[in-house]
């Protein structure tokens, strides 16, 4: 069945408050949203990005002058050939590179694709993807944004965390690197208001280095954490790998690790305990189970990075056929949930904490492409 039309609509989500982490501040969510219709009308939609701070003009560009030329006249189904065309070696996308924004680019159609396959076989990708491993998938809430250019105060933060805890998610994520005697503040508090039995997750985002984090170890130790994510800069494997060995806290990573041969790297070297591919990164959805099983054979467990809209669907039928899930990083409280519910309702939402993917054809979403429309950037329409 020939794929006769590829669209990339720009989308950017204007934040009511600006919002921030270790690495900066942002005041809208911007994605890309793939359309692809094949030769009999079915479609299927897929997501690129997420891109906070701007460039979604790139990743159009990727799409519209490169990866769509590509793939126009193919056969839909030909999910790996087509991954392999647009992003294997010495194919005509070599010059866009093979690591970085072309593998997000390509996971928007290779998402794109899954969708069109399992609603021509009127079949949920999860079905496709091996059939159900669990009925259900624990999310934990993730957020604890710094407002206005300024991290939340403790106080700030025990409030956000008792929210989760009231709508029944059994662990929550805090974003940390705004100094170590902050840090330890918040999560001093977040502990306090959760009680011993919730999991705590901290997000560093690359803003330790090594010594910051042996430091601290024994303190963020004494917190039961479920797990430190990103503590140093994530393409220092020998730092990562030394100190994955050195503390008690479980080290994750992986929503800045691109395909399934940085991964490779990564687990070769043990520089985490759990990986964290997102899907419209690390190369969609057959790339992260290729990746997902790989970590398998290390033992390692599969806690995607999720902060996506049409990705969001895509990662927990992944999760939902994948033996070695851990659990599904579910965000409330920035731009993506927002957008996500105003492109397609309420889908995919947490009920008690859990997540699971439904037995509809494809994704299981219906985009109101109004929405496209109206959330389209000035100057792209
Ligand atoms: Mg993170």
């Amino acid at each position: 069945m020939k794929i006769t039309d590829v669209r990339a609509f720009p989308v950017a989500f204007p934040l009511d408050t600006p919002a921030q982490d270790a690495t900066g501040v942002w005041d809208s969510w911007n994605t890309i949203i793939v359309k692809i219709t094949a030769e009999d009308g079915t479609f299927g939609y897929g997501e690129i990005g997420p891109i906070h701070g701007g460039g979604i003009a790139i990743f159009k560009a990727m799409v519209d002058d490169k990866l769509a030329g590509m793939v126009l006249g193919e056969d839909a189904f030909d999910r790996e050939r087509l991954y392999e065309k647009m992003l294997g070696r010495g194919t005509s996308s070599y010059a866009l590179g093979q690591k970085g924004a072309i593998v997000s680019a390509v996971a928007g159609i290779d998402i794109a694709l899954w969708d069109l396959a399992g609603k021509s076989l009127e079949t949920p990708v999860y079905q496709l993807l091996g059939g159900r491993v669990h009925e259900k998938i624990p999310a934990y809430a993730s957020g604890f944004f710094g407002k206005s250019g300024r991290p939340l105060t403790p106080g700030e933060c025990a409030d956000e965390a008792k929210g989760y805890a009231d709508e029944g998610f059994k662990g929550v994520k805090m974003k940390v690197g705004f100094g170590h005697r902050q840090d330890l503040l918040n999560l001093e508090a977040v502990r306090n208001a959760l009680g011993p039995d919730l999991g705590i997750m901290v997000d560093a985002n690359q803003s330790y280095s090594y010594h910051d984090v042996m430091k601290i170890a024994d303190d963020l130790a004494a917190f039961d954490l479920t797990f430190l994510e990103e503590p140093l800069p994530i393409n220092d494997l020998d730092a990562m790998a030394a100190l994955t060995s050195a503390v008690k806290v479980p080290i994750a990573a992986g929503e800045n690790y691109y395909t399934r041969f940085e991964f490779r790297d990564v687990l070769v070297k043990r520089a985490v305990n759990i990986v964290q591919p997102d899907i419209i990164h690390a190369g969609g959805i057959a790339e992260t189970k290729k990746i997902a099983a790989m970590a398998s054979a290390w033992n390692v467990p599969l806690a995607p990075h999720i902060h996506a809209t049409v990705g969001v669907a895509a990662s927990i039928h992944l999760l939902a056929s994948t033996p070695n899930t851990l659990a599904a990083e579910y965000i409330t409280s920035g731009g993506s949930y927002k957008l996500r519910q105003a492109l397609y309702g309420q889908a995919f939402m947490a009920d008690d904490g859990w997540v699971s993917a439904p037995d509809e054809p494809g994704l299981g979403i219906h985009i109101n492409e109004d929405a496209l429309e109206r959330f389209c950037p000035a100057g792209m329409k």
